[in-house]
């Protein structure tokens, strides 16, 4: 029962001065024994008695019962027996001889290390001295011929032996298991006595036969009677074993039938580390498609759960077995049980530990799939509540969330619901790519988020649209406020891959209304975003007064592809005119819309629907086919006039684009010099390489492009400097202040120095009257359209007003500034040049 191992140093050095210890007091017991023995007179010894002593001790000690605690093994023999039948018959000292040889033999021959060799021969040494002592101490006397019956003295020694025995046992085993004493000296305490009993019996059933000259035949019986009690006591022991680890099995099985992984891990640890008696278990877990993770503890606790790498492990001893399904299909990690030194499990052991790793595989097989099922639901019920790409609310929550509100089943106070689109988000998708515009969203989400009042909930509500449902506001007139400061979020430029972008947003406003629910809110904050839009304001509040011509566009979007098939979208032209002769220089064509129900819509009523739809190709390629035949109408009478047509800038970003104008042109027998594109300058990203290209392309083909809108954008130098322009379009803005404001003057004068020094063509917009008309001709203003010449109209009208001519001039809507043809007629072959000939850098 000697230590096989143990932890560390400081066991080492404990377990050392401990067996040191008792080879100490063993020494000075034998010493005792023999001067005790010296003092008194005796009968000569036997030696032949001796020599049988020796082998019988030898014999008694290999029969063992054992029984594995951690890696020791606490051992009962029967070598009692022979020592307290010889300290009977021979003088103690040797028998304490014999003790120590047959120990010392026996060890060797089992080849186990020194220290543990001299412990056991020290404590055994000490047993037997101590038994000699007390037979001494009951004056009986040693004698082969005619040996005592002393059975009170013989107990009395029994008694000591036991006592030594398990005083030097009890440490050790603790020392080396690091158990308590107390849990070491009650194990298996009952089998113990027990052992004993049967050991006195035996010795006291010998020694009576001895002393009464029995038959010494039945001396014979006894290696059988003791075999007979060792398998009886043995087998006691194992039953007793395999009961309690069946039961502790059964309970540890039990107590893994949980659905919390982390609750079966720990408790299979633990219980792994009592059933099998292993000073640690550890399990590394490997389950597909989760981290990988190691739980180590003992019976006492766990020492370490997470990640395999960082526990440390300095025991010397371990059992490892694969966690496997009892049909061996499914491997889920590894189940070590480690102890302080080597050990080998029985087989009846292997048999517990397989059985115990393919329940604890069941067990987390079981608790992954419930984490699994349980990760699941709660993913669906947050993807369900949440958009995937910026993480916010999605339209379901904040329906959810409005409708408590209206249900009263909130303390939400005054709330507004703030609908927020982004503007030209589209261009950043198409030119830089999905990934970008996520970008570009997500860092979006992030400041809205940002800007939210606690209690407000922020939602994307799909695309480029987001909305924020404002709470507990003080006042209604808050919500203006509140959604002045949201955007304003947005005022710094955003970067993305390297990019500098400047995002900006329109924002509807509507309060919760009295009644009609979420719906109606939604669609109070849909109109007045439109609204804002429409306006070029950042925010508008919905209003119910300008509510019906809205509701119609909302529906308009689900017609479209109607509109394009049945013809619905139809083109009418404005002419402009030389300013300074007031004769027709080209046309611009305008799209309409005749809708069956709603009557003519203008582009500000659909375009951002179309737009936003799969139909702007379509409507694009309708309007410019119409162009093309208004211009070929007008050439075959005579007019041989090019037609400025608008175009999206999100046509542009259409790779298809320039190939669909150039074959249009080729099917029509338009020659590109005659189509002049407008494109408006709110146009952000014209830097960009997809657009750049287009307008190259159609550009060389002899396409002219003209900056609508021109003083209204924010970097007209840059978008200058990178398309191909030959026409910048004044807004309507300037020209209808240019007699009031000196500001708007400035930006025309501006404009037409920019103008002269890259050889463009400036022409004013929205002219309504004749001082306009002459403040922009004495600004340097060449050409002009407005309701000053003419309103837009069909293609055969404008043929006709034409023919009619202004004061007998064919082709002229307004007199002449300039008797006598100061003004020259626009070149045929360059749309883009037009000018007055007192313009010495624009040659007629
Ligand atoms: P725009 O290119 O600036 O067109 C000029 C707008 O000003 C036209 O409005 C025209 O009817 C209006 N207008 C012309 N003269 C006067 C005037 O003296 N006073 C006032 N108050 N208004 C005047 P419209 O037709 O409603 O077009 C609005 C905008 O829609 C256009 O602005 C253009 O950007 C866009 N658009 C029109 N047709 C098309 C098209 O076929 N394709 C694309 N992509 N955009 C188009
Ligand atoms: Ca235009
Ligand atoms: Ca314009």
């Amino acid at each position: 029962m000697p230590p096989t191992s143990s932890n560390d140093d400081a066991t080492d050095r404990q377990l050392r001065l401990f067996v040191g210890l008792v080879v100490v007091v063993s020494l000075c017991g034998a010493g005792l024994v023999v001067a005790f023995t010296m003092a008194r007179p005796a009968a000569p010894t036997n030696f032949a008695v001796v020599g049988l002593i020796f082998a019988a001790i030898i014999l008694a000690s290999w029969l063992r019962v054992r029984f594995r605690v951690q890696s020791s093994q606490d051992v009962t023999t029967w070598v009692e027996v022979p020592i307290l039948i010889g300290l009977v018959l021979v003088p103690g000292p040797w028998v304490i001889l014999s003790t120590a040889c047959a120990v010392t033999v026996l060890r060797v021959a089992r080849r186990r290390p020194p220290l543990k060799i001299t412990w056991q021969v020290a404590k055994d040494s000490l047993s037997t001295s101590a038994a000699a002592g007390v037979l001494l101490a009951f004056g009986v006397m040693p004698s082969t011929s005619d040996p005592p019956f002393a059975a009170g003295a013989v107990v009395a020694a029994l008694c000591a032996m036991a006592v030594i025995d398990q005083v030097a046992f009890i440490p050790i085993m603790a020392i080396s298991s690091h158990s308590r004493l107390r849990d070491v000296a009650t194990r298996n305490l009952d089998v113990k006595i027990v052992g004993y009993v049967v050991r006195l019996v035996a010795t006291l059933v010998t020694l009576a036969l001895l002393a009464y000259n029995g038959d010494p035949l039945l001396l014979l019986l006894l290696p059988l009677i003791v075999a007979c009690l060792q398998l009886w006591q043995s087998g006691r022991v194992r039953t007793r074993e395999e009961r309690d680890s069946w039961q502790r099995l059964a309970e540890a099985t039990d107590a893994l039938n949980a659905v919390d992984l982390t609750q079966v891990l720990h408790s299979a640890v633990s219980r792994a580390a009592v059933i099998f008696s292993a000073s640690e278990a550890e399990i590394d877990l490997a389950v597909a498609g989760t981290d990988d993770r190691v739980v180590i503890g003992s019976a006492g606790g766990i020492r370490h759960d997470g990640s395999p790498g960082t526990a440390k492990n300095k025991h010397r001893g371990e059992v490892t077995t694969d966690l496997i399904a009892h049909d061996g299909t499914l491997r889920v990690g590894v189940l070590r049980l480690r102890f302080g030194g080597a050990v080998k499990l029985t087989e009846f052991e292997q048999y517990k530990l397989k059985t115990f790793a393919s329940a604890l595989c069941t067990a987390i097989r079981n608790a992954s799939a419930y984490a699994e099922l349980a990760r699941i639901s709660a993913q669906n019920a947050h993807d369900a509540a949440h958009d995937a790409l910026t993480g916010l609310a999605n339209r379901r929550q904040l329906y959810d969330r409005a409708a408590r509100h209206f249900s009263g089943d909130s303390d939400d106070g005054v709330v507004a619901l703030l609908l927020i689109d982004l503007n030209h988000f589209k261009e950043v998708n198409d030119t830089l790519g999905h990934a970008a515009g996520d970008a570009v969203l997500r860092k979006v989400a992030r400041r809205l988020s940002t800007a939210a009042a606690p209690g407000d909930l922020v939602a994307r509500l799909g695309g480029d649209e987001f909305a924020m449902l404002l709470t507990n506001l003080p006042t209604p007139a808050m919500a203006g406020h509140r959604a002045e400061t949201v955007l304003a979020s947005l005022d710094d430029a955003i970067e993305v891959e390297g990019m500098q972008l400047s995002v900006s947003a329109a924002a509807g406003i509507a309060l919760a209304p009295g009644s009609g629910g979420v719906n109606e809110l939604m669609r109070r904050a849909d109109i007045a975003m439109y609204q804002a839009k429409k306006a070029g304001q950042q925010t508008a509040t919905y209003a119910h007064a300008s509510d019906t011509a809205d509701v119609e566009r909302l529906v308009l979007g689900s017609e479209l592809q109607r509109a394009i098939a049945e013809r619905e979208f139809v083109v009418e032209f404005q002419p402009i005119v030389d300013l300074g002769s007031g004769e027709v220089l080209w046309a611009e064509a305008l799209a309409r819309w005749q809708h069956p129900e709603h009557g003519f819509l203008t582009p500000m009523q659909f375009l951002e629907t179309v737009e936003r739809s799969g139909q702007l190709p379509a409507f694009a390629d309708a309007v410019l086919e119409q162009a093309l035949d208004a211009s070929n109408q007008w050439r075959e009478a005579g007019f041989d006039m090019p037609v400025a047509v608008n175009v999206s800038p999100r046509s542009l970003l259409d790779p298809s684009f320039p190939e669909m104008v150039l074959s249009r042109l080729g099917r029509h027998k338009v020659s590109a010099e005659m189509l002049v594109f407008e494109l408006a300058e709110t146009l952000t990203l014209t830097q960009l390489e997809v657009v750049r290209k287009a307008l190259n392309h159609l550009s060389e083909a002899g396409v002219r492009l003209a900056l609508d809108d021109f003083g209204t954008g924010v970097s007209p130098l840059s978008v200058l400097s990178h398309i191909p322009v030959s026409q910048l379009k004044i807004d309507r803005e300037f020209v209808s202040t240019v007699q009031t404001s000196s500001e708007a003057v400035a930006v025309i004068r501006s404009t037409v120095d920019l103008a002269r020094s890259l050889h463009l063509t400036v022409i004013a917009e929205g002219v309504e009257s004749e001082p306009q008309r002459l403040s922009l001709w004495e600004l340097g203003c060449v050409a002009g359209q407005g309701h000053l010449f003419a309103r837009s109209m069909s293609a055969d009208r404008l043929l006709a007003t034409m023919q009619r001519g202004t004061g007998g001039r064919t082709g002229a809507l307004a007199a002449s500034l300039h008797d006598g043809g100061a003004v020259v007629r626009m070149s045929r072959r360059r749309p883009g040049s037009t000018g007055r000939s007192s313009l010495p850098h624009l040659p007629a």
